[in-house]
């Protein structure tokens, strides 16, 4: 699991400009999942070679007339509960407010690595400013400027090496283990359904200590194969959680969700499909996990309500991006359909570590193609050469061509849709990337990792590089003595 970070600080002392800054830095840059256009205040990043999930928890308020002492108080608790780190960030313009004094006496209490960022130090001038956070009896603060970048990188390696250790999590996963994440609301039965399908079951193996936090796994053994429940604290051994700051909770969906091979989002059904449903799909779906809808306390649905068909109609409507995720109506209470559930999963998880064959994947293709061939880009025909399967978990495509960004959004679905039915992965989310063929294919991926091959691929590599520059420079040469020239003819 990533750890979290979560900036935290009253309104307006930068969280949003500092998150922007933290995650768009080149280093720290994590390929955005492609599709995604929610406005989001989480985001993956890398910072030497670490990697870690980064929540802006001002981005969860509903907007500054919300903005309570209390509830600015409530969050800052929230995140120290369910951060790994927390940056506080004060105002360094502003300067000391009574409001940071009742945080930083919160954050002084908690057990959690908390790091002091002093926003908005430009110059030599502002740093007169600081002297008065010492006030908060903090004996380190990081003077930085989200809005140009200063200080970041002391910051950054500081955060990063103060991260827990993660390693006895790492141990070797069992390709016949699926874990399984619970995401929803709060309130909407996830503790009954875990109770139901792991608390009650006489097989169940293990129940140990979580090796990170408090987080807790639990496995079973169901027909054959092993499922492990990722919970992230709080979903078993939850506190009083009130409607304001469940907004707040989601950090601990998105650590559980982030390591997942199939997510099980449950949704109240005496409800409805609400915003916060489909924001928690959101998360799903930019995990690249397998997913599954369960309408739950459908014992509690009217009976004149009881039409599946709505229910699903409306889902659909509003998580297209999950078009692939079955759905199903349970009662976590009743135990109607929930026996239902592993089986359903383990049908998702092998399509989602399906691996295609080669061939078959590249006549799926050349069919797509026959049948209905891609416009021209600029009066060019848009080729396509050669696609092949790079991973699984899910499975990702990569499909060669002499022009990637002219490929069309309807037509990547088009072709997307065509592996789906022919390779019969419908519940699955797939990844289908296009690639400039240069010259020739690079079969690296399927040439096995033996330390021969390593080492020739290195100097492929290292020549490469070396071609590549030896053409720049011919090419800068050249275009200078074309200026030259140009110049001379005048
Ligand atoms: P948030 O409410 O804590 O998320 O704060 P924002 O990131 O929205 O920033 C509030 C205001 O402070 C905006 O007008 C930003 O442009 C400004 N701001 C943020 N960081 C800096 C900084 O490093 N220097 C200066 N001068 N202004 C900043
Ligand atoms: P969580 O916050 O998502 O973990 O939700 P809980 O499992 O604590 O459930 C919240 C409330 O909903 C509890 O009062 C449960 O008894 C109730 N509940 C959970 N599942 C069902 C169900 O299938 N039917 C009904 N009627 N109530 C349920």
């Amino acid at each position: 699991m990533k750890p979290v970070v979560a900036l935290v600080g009253r309104p307006n002392v930068g969280k949003s400009t500092l998150f922007n800054r933290i995650t768009r830095t080149r280093q720290a840059l994590v390929d955005d999942f492609p599709g995604v256009t929610r406005d989001r205040h989480y985001a993956d990043a890398v910072w030497n070679e670490k990697e870690f999930t980064l929540v802006d928890t001002g981005g969860f308020l509903l907007s500054d007339d919300d903005l309570f002492a209390a509830e600015i108080r409530q969050h800052v608790e929230i995140a120290v509960n369910e951060a790994d780190i927390v940056l506080f960030v004060l105002d360094g313009r502003a300067g000391v407010s009574p409001f940071d004094r009742d945080l930083s006496d919160i954050l002084r209490r908690s057990q959690k690595p908390v790091f002091y960022l002093i926003n908005k130090i430009e110059n030599a001038s502002q740093h007169h400013n600081i002297p008065e956070f010492y006030s908060l009896g903090i004996d380190k603060f990081y003077p930085v400027s989200a809005e140009h970048g200063l200080g970041m990188d002391e910051l950054l390696d500081e955060m990063t090496a103060a991260f827990p250790d993660y390693e006895l999590d790492n141990t070797p996963v069992d390709d016949k283990e699926i874990c399984i994440a619970v995401a929803g609301r709060p309130n909407v039965g996830k503790s009954s359904l875990i109770n139901k399908l792991f608390g009650e079951q006489r097989l169940m193996v293990s129940e140990q200590a979580g090796t990170t936090r408090d987080s807790v796994s639990l496995t079973i053994e169901y027909g054959g194969r092993r499922f492990k429940l990722i919970d992230t604290a709080g979903i078993r051994r939850k506190g009083k959680v009130t409607e304001k700051i469940e907004k707040y909770s989601i950090m601990k969906s998105l650590q559980s969700l982030d390591a997942c091979d199939v997510a099980l989002i449950l949704i109240d059904a005496s409800e409805g499909v609400t915003d916060q449903d489909i924001t928690i799909a959101g998360y799903a779906q930019d995990r690249g996990c397998g997913a599954m809808f369960l309408f739950n306390k459908w014992d509690i649905v009217d009976s004149d309500e009881k039409d599946q068909k709505k229910f699903m109609d409306e889902l659909r409507m509003q998580s297209k991006f999950l078009s692939f995720a079955p759905a199903m109506t349970i009662s976590a209470r009743t135990g109607l359909r929930t026996h239902k559930i592993f089986d359903m999963v383990e049908s998702i998880y092998n399509e989602y570590s399906h691996r295609i064959n080669t061939g078959l994947l590249n006549r799926i293709i050349e069919d797509a193609v026959f049948r209905s061939e891609p416009p021209l880009h600029k009066g060019k025909r848009l080729k396509f050469y050669y696609a092949t399967q790079v991973s699984v978990k899910p499975p990702t495509i990569v499909c060669f061509v002499n022009y990637p960004d002219a490929v069309h959004f309807s037509y990547k679905r088009y072709l997307l849709n065509q592996i789906r039915e022919v390779a019969e992965l419908e519940k699955t989310p797939i990844n289908l990337y296009f690639r400039e063929r240069t010259g020739k294919i690079d079969f690296s991926d399927r040439i096995p990792d033996t330390p021969a091959n390593k080492r020739y691929a290195e100097k492929k590599k290292r020549k490469s590089v070396k071609r590549k520059k030896e053409r720049e420079i011919q090419q800068e040469r050249k275009k200078a003595r074309e200026t030259k020239d140009s110049q001379n003819s005048f």
